[in-house]
């Protein structure tokens, strides 16, 4: 097992991609803290089917966007499963709207949730583990869309943008502390946030034609990754994006 008696923080993690890190790192052999924002129902279902790994679990409600709350939910989950060597900054939120169109509510919603509560939560985990001269993992759930325009999503854009930058800026400041920061990038996994997509063929198959791999990804397919930069076998990768796209990034072709 790659994570035996590890403790792993994983933000997001009642569902969707979240919730397939979760269970696979438990399966790892490591205990593990999941926060939701608003699905106890979900949380309280994941922790059960780690629980039946033989693994610890506890959920702790929070919202990463709120900067103030963060000590205490952090300290909240060290005190349930002890000392936290695995971040995994998963919570993700994406608002719809032409960039002429979108709100500054809407902006400071995204770029809370998926840029700076993962700045803050990354800060106070760094903090506490060059303090007890431990070193650690961060990672973070970007998106293709670190890379990629994604039209009628400049919030979103922006944000995971941000978060390809922080992870490379991370990765250098905290490699002296043994801590490594690494970005998953995701392309087309299923999961609740893609809802409309996956109910309405007219937007799933013109999707589906420019996957190379020819299918949407599971959260599997990223929990099986996160698990592998979670491990010792990646001690010595930091600073990377991994794509697990299935090949749409780079699905380019001339006709
Ligand atoms: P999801 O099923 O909608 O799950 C999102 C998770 O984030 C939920 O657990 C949700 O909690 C939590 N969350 C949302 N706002 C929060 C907040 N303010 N504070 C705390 N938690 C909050 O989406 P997903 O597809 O698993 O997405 C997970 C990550 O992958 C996101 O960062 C997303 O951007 C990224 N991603 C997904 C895809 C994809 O195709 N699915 C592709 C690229 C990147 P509640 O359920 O309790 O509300």
């Amino acid at each position: 097992m790659k994570l035996q008696n590890k403790r792993a923080l994983i933000t997001g993690g009642d569902q969707g991609i979240g919730r397939g890190i979760a269970i696979r790192f438990a399966e790892e052999g490591a205990d593990v803290v999941i926060s939701y924002r608003s699905h106890q129902d979900n949380a309280d279902e994941t922790v059960k089917e780690i629980q039946a790994l033989g693994r610890k679990a506890v959920a702790i409600q929070g919202d990463v966007s709120v900067t103030s709350a963060l000590p205490k939910f952090f300290a909240d989950a060290v005190a349930a499963i002890g000392p936290i060597d695995i971040l995994v900054n998963n919570a993700g939120v994406e608002k719809r709207a032409e960039f002429l169109q979108a709100t500054a509510e809407d902006y400071d919603l995204v770029l809370a949730v998926n840029l700076k509560g993962p700045f803050f939560l990354s800060q106070l985990f760094a903090r506490e583990l060059v303090s007890s001269k431990r070193g650690g993992k961060i990672i973070n759930i970007s998106s293709v869309h670190e890379e990629l325009p994604f039209p009628n999503f400049a919030s979103y854009c922006a944000a995971k943008g941000g978060l390809k930058m922080l992870c490379r800026d991370l990765a250098i400041e905290l490699a002296p502390y043994g801590i490594t920061v690494n970005n998953i990038a995701p392309g087309a996994i299923k999961t609740p946030i893609n809802a409309n997509l996956l109910d309405d063929p007219a937007k799933l198959n013109p999707l589906l034609e420019h996957i190379p791999l020819g299918r949407m990804g599971s959260p599997e397919d990223v929990a099986g990754c996160a698990a592998f930069l979670a491990s010792s076998d990646a001690d010595y990768v930091t600073g990377a994006t991994l794509l697990v796209d299935g090949g749409l990034l780079f699905n380019y072709h001339e006709q």
